[in-house]
């Protein structure tokens, strides 16, 4: 799958979308999502042009990939879930339901997050 550049990550990347931001470095952007499923729900994008974890995994430098994690790491703790634990995700593609076309990793935490999968 070819990266489609106006997703709407790639938009507020270019600041034609506002975004309520949380974290941005060299390689980073975190913001609300902006519809939270959870009391805590920030996403987590790489600025790079990365359509899913699948393409960014196969294709990000090892700078990247390490500024993502460690940025990753380093927001769940300034959002307060680090101790309290908090779940990942990343959709991929049409069987992982992904909606936004630019590799992001949601944490989702402040409560008990119940089961891992709901099949529909
Ligand atoms: P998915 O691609 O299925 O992992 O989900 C995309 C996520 O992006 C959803 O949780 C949306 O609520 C969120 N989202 C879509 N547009 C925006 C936006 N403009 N600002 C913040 N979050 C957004």
């Amino acid at each position: 799958m070819s990266y489609d550049s106006n997703n709407v990550f790639a938009r507020i990347l270019r600041g034609e979308i506002r975004c309520a931001k949380i974290y941005e470095d060299e390689h980073v952007l975190a913001f609300k999502d902006i519809r939270p499923q959870a009391k805590v729900h920030a996403l987590v994008i790489p600025k790079g042009a990365y359509v899913s974890a699948q393409d960014f995994g196969a294709k990000a430098s090892e700078q990247e990939i390490a500024a993502f994690h460690r940025a990753v790491s380093k927001i769940a703790a300034d959002l307060g879930v680090a101790d309290s634990g908090y779940r990942l995700i990343s959709n991929i593609g049409g069987h992982g339901h992904q909606e936004v076309p630019h590799y992001h990793v949601h944490i989702l935490g402040g409560q008990p997050m119940g089961k891992m999968v709901n099949l529909p």
